[in-house]
């Protein structure tokens, strides 16, 4: 069982997209551990993208991820980390094909919608970095035994 952090972007969420996306992560059978909306500073925009702080597009990254409200989530399943990074498609949302959530929600390079934990350990920082510790919810849920198989995790 793995846990992965998930961003939806302020483009997201000025465009109204929250229900949508959220609904994917939902019916894709990952089980929501925590959630909420928060506002992105500078700082923490530095700290969560300190792999591109130095390249020539973080100034407009910056500027983009502290133009609005984010939601920040926690999701959980089997390969998590990589079942959302498909589930989201590459990078740009001109290249990412249909049935991939940059591919049907967006074109745009920056302005790709979510952001997703790119390896387990990636997903451990991030995921310190946005929640505490309580802010993440132990909880079983019924549906369980009708996504995975017991020797697949709960
Ligand atoms: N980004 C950008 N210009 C670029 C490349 C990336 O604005 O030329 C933004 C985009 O929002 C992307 C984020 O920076 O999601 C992080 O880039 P990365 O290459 O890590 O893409 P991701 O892992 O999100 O697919
Ligand atoms: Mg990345």
């Amino acid at each position: 069982m793995q846990r992965t952090l998930i961003l939806f972007k302020p483009d997201a969420v000025q465009r109204r997209l929250t229900g949508q996306l959220l609904s994917r992560l939902e019916t894709k059978g990952l089980k929501i551990v925590g959630l909420k909306m928060l506002r992105v500073t500078p700082e923490l925009s530095r700290q969560h993208y300190a792999e591109h702080v130095s390249k020539p597009f973080y100034p407009l990254l910056e500027e983009f991820i502290t133009a609005g409200p984010v939601v920040a989530l926690v999701a959980e399943g089997p390969k998590a980390v990589s079942v959302v990074r498909t589930m989201m498609g590459p990078t740009n949302g001109a290249d990412a094909p249909p049935g991939t959530i940059r591919g049907d929600f967006g074109v745009s390079r920056q302005m790709n919608l979510m952001h997703g934990s790119d390896s387990p350990e990636a997903a451990a920082k991030e995921i310190a970095v946005y929640f505490k510790p309580e802010e993440l919810l132990e909880y079983t849920s019924s549906l369980s035994a009708w996504v995975c198989a017991s020797d697949e995790g709960k």
